[in-house]
């Protein structure tokens, strides 16, 4: 698989070419240019919201799939990204560790039944971060369907921490997910970038990515 690289200087741009060391980096973009070396047949991208509207350029030029792991981008942005999906296979996720995706489910399945607890989330990431809350904590959110506040904790060189916990007069019930290495993310973006290369043009969920077939 040829593939392009937005971030490639970045830490998990350093995580993404370990990763996909069996493939073919013939594309990077940072914030210092780009270069070319032929036609990616998927672009990953883990850089900055600010990165965006380049990236989804060079996605239209190459015909080429997406997946796309940046976090922070604003929900105007989420819509061009669907906007590109109609023609190209994108694979979008804010965390792409399968045990938060696993996470998620649970959440999405059981949380209905916490509905008169209290629920809270706290999350831990390292201090060199810019968004916050991050982007797992928000699609964790979104998973749970209700109000739940939000910490977020920037400290030395956390890869990411969250925890859900759920408490009523006479109980706490906490579920946590921690990432160890950074190389968990890596490794999810290259399933995610062997499952768009040979997909049809839409957009895909991580999830949809571990359950298909199933
Ligand atoms: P980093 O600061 O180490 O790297 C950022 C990279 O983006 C650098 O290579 C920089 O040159 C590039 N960049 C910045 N602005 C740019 C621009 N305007 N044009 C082109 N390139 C630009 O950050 P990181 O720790 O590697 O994280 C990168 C992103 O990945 C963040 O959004 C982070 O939250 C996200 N992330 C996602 C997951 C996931 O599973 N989805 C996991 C970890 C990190």
């Amino acid at each position: 698989m040829r593939y392009g690289l937005v971030g490639a200087s970045g830490r998990m741009g350093a995580e993404i070419r370990k990763a996909f060391a069996s493939h073919e980096l013939c594309y990077t973009l940072d914030i210092g240019g780009e270069t070319c070396e032929g036609t990616p047949e998927v672009m990953v991208d883990f850089s900055l919201p600010s990165a965006l509207g380049a990236t989804l350029d060079a996605v239209r030029r190459f015909s080429c799939a997406l997946v796309l792991g940046t976090t922070g981008i604003t929900p105007e942005q989420m819509d061009e990204v669907r906007y590109v999906a109609r023609s190209a296979a994108v694979v979008q996720s804010f965390n792409f560790a399968a045990g938060v995706t696993l996470f998620k489910m649970i959440l999405r399945e059981f949380g209905p039944l916490f509905a008169d607890w209290d629920a809270e989330m706290s999350e831990t990431h390292h201090n060199r971060k810019k968004d916050a809350p991050s982007g797992t904590a928000i699609l964790l959110r979104e998973a749970l369907g209700r109000d739940c506040p939000t910490h977020s904790l920037r400290m030395g060189g956390v890869p990411g921490d969250h925890t859900v916990s759920f408490a009523n007069e006479g109980e706490v019930f906490t579920l946590t997910h921690r990432a160890i290495s950074r190389s968990v993310f890596a490794l999810g973006a290259l399933r995610a970038a062997e499952f768009a290369a040979g997909a049809k043009p839409g957009f895909y969920s991580f999830e949809e990515v571990l359950t298909c077939g199933r």
